[in-house]
């Protein structure tokens, strides 16, 4: 849908920071706001926060574009579909932020601070040596325009600071934590303009927010003590503030934030590790966020079902294992072309193309990533078969009559697998898991697997045949 047809009574974003890769807490935040958007039929807005030029990349930007798209997360408005409200790339809207920094400051809202990194640092020991939070202790706040001037003369380079009143109390309404009161004496004034003339994050999120006429923030909760400054600057450029929701972070196993170690991994990762993209939306969407519905399902039907009343406040954990299941679930419900692209060239090269429905549905229930796929491949389709010690062992206690009598029944029902296996039981008197473990593990050269039916179907008979007589 463009964004001329969807209405925006919702409006929500994504504004990540392009300094690396996307990994899975940042793009939970997207799949959120994008659900939440999608199930009040609104709008998702993409916007690049590229103001740290030191750290910020083009590269960057493409690959998280190109990862929202994969995962089917399209914005409405943004980068690369543009909207009324652009540039979306804040590294282009610098004059933007000029003309409110101009306009606070004529006000008297915000002034020039032309302190040093040692001096600030300096003060702050000194306030946490006596026990009290530390804040910016007003040092140029009243300076007159002659003291100003001096600095400016001595070749200093200010930075712009916010001025918050004391004695106040911001107060909101989270979507996700409830009521929140921020008393303004534990803030002092911020930065809102670098010394190198780039706006600083509070507060060029802010205002782009407003600007862009953002209607619902979801984002993480480590954002949560920034939103008291955010909504005093809304409030001193008479801008609409958005609805903020702090989400819980996700931990690992040990309860840490989640770290390379306990399994953060960027999007590419998975992809390129060959997750399907609805495995990993299917996954996210249920970390911290309850779904009634333990169904595998699509996007539309994730965002019909997302509610802001069933996020979680308490941290979300990753659980590598539920990944997986969700990755089973999505090759199980991938249609044919997508798993067959998925299995990748070495799966084509080995799989005839007459035969790759049916070998795509003999598999399907047993490989979770591409790799096993060509496991099966090549059990199918290659002349050798590797045989483990502990499958030849199998095989041995079976015997060489049992296999001499499956030659003959496979002989006397070379396309029949139900009427070759009724002979074999018959001639051989095994049956159950005595018949049907000797017959795969010679096959197969494997305990366990796809069913054996449809495998059999795919090998030449002459193969099978050979597989089952060198142990007669
Ligand atoms: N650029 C910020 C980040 O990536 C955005 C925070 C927000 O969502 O407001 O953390």
């Amino acid at each position: 849908m463009s964004h001329a047809t969807r209405h925006a009574a919702v409006k929500t974003r994504f504004a990540p920071s392009p300094t690396g890769l996307i990994h899975l807490g940042n793009v939970r935040t997207a799949l959120f706001n994008a659900l939440y958007a999608r199930h009040g039929n609104g709008v998702f807005l993409l916007r690049i926060e590229d103001t740290d030029q030191a750290r910020s990349r083009a590269e960057h930007t493409a690959a998280l574009m190109d990862d929202l798209s994969w995962l089917g997360l399209d914005w409405q408005e943004g980068p690369a579909v543009g909207g009324v409200h652009g540039p979306y790339a804040q590294s282009q809207r610098g004059e933007m932020y000029q003309r409110f920094f101009t306009e606070l400051e004529e006000q008297g809202l915000a002034y020039p601070c032309f302190c040093s990194q040692r001096e600030l640092e300096l003060s702050r020991k000194t306030q946490l040596a006596s026990g009290r939070p530390p804040r910016y202790a007003g040092t140029c706040a009243h300076l007159n325009a002659e003291e100003r001037q001096k600095r400016l003369d001595r070749g200093l380079q200010p930075t712009l600071r916010f001025r918050v009143d004391n004695g106040d109390v911001v107060r909101f309404d989270d979507l996700v934590r409830g009521p929140q009161a921020f008393p303004t004496d534990g803030i002092g004034d911020f930065v809102i303009r670098r010394a190198d003339g780039s706006a600083a994050f509070f507060f060029s999120n802010a205002i782009d927010d407003a600007l862009m006429a953002v209607t619902h923030v979801l984002r993480g909760e480590d954002h949560l003590t920034n939103t008291p400054r955010q909504i005093l600057l809304h409030r001193a450029l008479n801008m609409r503030t958005p609805q903020y929701g702090h989400i819980s972070m996700i931990v690992g196993a040990d309860g840490a934030p989640l770290s390379k170690r306990t399994g953060s991994r960027s999007v590419r990762e998975l992809r390129e590790g060959g997750y399907l993209s609805l495995a990993v939306v299917n996954y996210l969407a249920r970390l911290g966020h309850h779904y009634e519905n333990t169904a595998y399902m699509s996007l539309d039907g994730l965002a019909d079902e997302f509610e802001l009343t069933k996020l979680g406040r308490s941290p979300a954990r990753y659980d590598a294992a539920q990944l997986d299941y969700w990755q089973r679930q999505a090759v199980q419900h991938a249609d044919v072309d997508t798993l067959w692209q998925w299995m990748g060239e070495a799966v084509h090269a080995v799989v005839p193309a007459t035969q790759r429905e049916a070998y795509v549905a003999a598999v399907r229930g047993n490989i979770v990533l591409p790799g096993e796929a060509l496991g099966w491949a090549q059990v199918i389709y290659s002349e050798s078969l590797p045989i483990r010690a502990e499958v030849s062992e199998l095989i041995g206690q079976a015997g060489g009559q049992f296999f001499a009598a499956a030659v003959a029944a496979l002989d006397a029902h070379p396309s029949d697998y139900t009427a070759m296996v009724e002979q074999l039981k018959r001639d051989s008197g095994a049956k159950g898991k005595a018949l049907f473990k000797p017959l795969r593990a010679a096959l197969t050269g494997e305990l366990d697997g796809p069913e054996l039916a449809p495998l059999l179907a795919l090998m030449t008979a002459a193969r099978a045949r050979a597989r089952l007589a060198r142990w007669a």
